[in-house]
């Protein structure tokens, strides 16, 4: 950036524009652990400094990045081109919250938790649950469509999103969608902006719905001899016509994982768990996971716990709770994917992973969201090996082939930013990127939204 576009970059911020190194590598990494350092970093108290900070930005073509709490899992807010970071930490109020209409109004670097805590506090309940809600903002589950463990019940981000308020790439501050149950007014730009991972507009207020938060809750965990009969036992379960609130997998990899360091009895001859939880009212949660029971013991597992008080859920949860650390001791690098393919593919797309992982001589830990068809395939490697990093390279791409083989999808919820952005093309195809890309264009004339995102040889803004 020149040193006139940070002048008059200064002259909207003041003090909250910072340009010292110390300040710029607070702002340059992600969950992916890659690091871009940006030239500028600012905090925004409101939409109008955003909106003149894009205008300068047109003027002097310096990128402009939107930050969340940078949580994300595919360096969607990493500079890449350098420019001005937007952190939204202080634009973090719940406007509203509106018990008679089921809505909450938000500004987008509200983080995920609160809110949900703020909705309980009225007996209501925002059911986006990404495992990262304690640090994760609104803004930031927008930009990507959040999903998470309770998304198999209640659905994504996407659907519980009513209206928004953004500043386009051109400054121009649109109002999409509505406050209402229904609304159907011209294109849905709500729709185009959320999960464009910064790149069409910053998020600058959002209108969410909110429902009636359940009644009770009971879980269950399942303990399956092997992974081919516990992903049978989540079609099964469906089959039931029973839609728990989270259904998730750990396969024989991510218990043995956890077995070595979580103090859990795991039943003998354990190759597979499933965590299920189903939410409602008193009267029916107790008949269904009499049913989920039923279901599991009848599709092979060799053991099921119940527990229907907090306390003992919380001790059931702890075997999934206890994955992510635990698979940092099989080897340091963890190259995590999170593709989704339909549930009745789950077993196929095992038997390859299986297959792959021998293949390739390669530790591959698989778990997550099973009742969505959710999997994170998560491959383990030491990092310092050339030949090791050369395989793995190679068991992503299959992963994704396969992925798409089955009638899934190469990213359920982390998103593309640079991490699968030389894949996309494999799912949506030459004329799906094309017209994003023209999509875009529209939004972002002049490329100053996160460039360098989404689309590999876009021509975007330099330093
Ligand atoms: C331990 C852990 C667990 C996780 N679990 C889940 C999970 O279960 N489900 C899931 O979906 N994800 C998960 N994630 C990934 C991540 O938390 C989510 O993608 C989250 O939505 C990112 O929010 P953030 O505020 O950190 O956004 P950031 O990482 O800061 O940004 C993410 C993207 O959003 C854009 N952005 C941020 N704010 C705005 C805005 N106001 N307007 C426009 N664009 C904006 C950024 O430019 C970037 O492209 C996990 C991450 C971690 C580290």
């Amino acid at each position: 950036m020149t040193e006139n576009a940070i002048s008059a970059l200064r002259a909207i911020f003041g003090e909250r524009l910072r340009t010292s190194l110390e300040d710029r590598i607070c702002y340059s990494y992600d969950a992916t652990g890659k690091e871009f350092l940006p030239d500028a970093v600012a905090w925004p108290l409101n939409p109008e400094e955003i909106r003149r900070t894009v205008l300068l930005a047109n003027e002097h073509l310096f990128p402009v990045v939107p930050r969340g709490a940078g949580s994300g899992f595919s360096g969607g807010s990493l500079p890449v081109r350098g420019g001005v970071v937007i952190s939204t930490e202080r634009m973090d109020r719940i406007l509203s919250i509106d018990s008679e209409n089921l809505v909450a109004v938000v500004e987008p670097g509200v983080v995920t938790e609160r809110l949900k805590e703020e909705a309980k506090k009225q007996g209501l309940y925002y059911p986006p649950d990404p495992a990262s809600l304690k640090f994760c903002t609104i803004g930031g589950n927008l930009a990507e469509c959040a999903g998470g463990m309770c998304a198999v019940k209640y659905g994504v981000t996407r659907d519980y999103v009513l209206g928004l308020e953004a500043v386009l790439g051109t400054g121009e501050l649109v109002r999409t969608g509505v406050c209402t149950v229904k609304g159907v007014v011209g294109y849905d730009l709500t729709r185009m902006l959320v999960g464009s991972e910064g790149t069409l507009g910053i998020i600058t207020k959002a209108t969410l719905k909110l429902i009636p938060l359940p009644e009770t809750a009971a879980t269950l965990l399942a303990f399956f001899p092997s992974n081919e009969k516990g992903a049978r036992a989540v079609a099964g379960i469906v089959q039931e016509r029973i839609t728990p609130c989270a259904l998730e997998l750990m396969d024989r990899t991510a218990v043995e994982c956890v077995r070595r360091m979580a103090d859990l009895s795991l039943p003998e001859g354990t190759g597979c768990a499933l965590l299920i939880e189903v939410d409602g009212l008193e009267a029916s949660v107790a008949r269904e996971a009499d049913r989920v029971e039923e279901a599991c013991l009848r599709f092979g597992a060799i053991e099921v716990r119940k527990a229907a008080d907090a306390a003992g859920r919380d001790n059931l949860w702890k075997l999934r709770r206890s994955i992510s650390p635990a698979v940092r001791q099989v080897n340091p690098v963890k190259i995590n994917e999170d593709i989704v393919v339909p549930r009745s593919r789950l077993v196929e797309m095992f038997a390859f992973l299986s297959d792959l992982s021998e293949r390739q001589d390669l530790k591959i830990v698989n778990f997550g969201h099973a009742g969505d068809g959710n999997i994170h395939v998560n491959i383990m490697i030491s990092g310092k090996d050339e030949d090791e990093r050369g395989r793995a390279d190679k068991a992503v791409e299959a992963v994704f082939r396969k992925t798409v083989e089955l009638g899934g999808t190469i990213s359920g919820e982390h998103g593309i930013g640079i991490a699968k952005a030389p894949y996309m093309e494999m799912e949506v195809g030459p004329l799906g990127v094309s017209v994003m890309k023209r999509l875009k264009n529209c939004f972002d004339p002049n490329g100053i939204l996160n460039p360098g995102k989404i689309f590999l040889e876009e021509s975007a803004v330099r330093r």
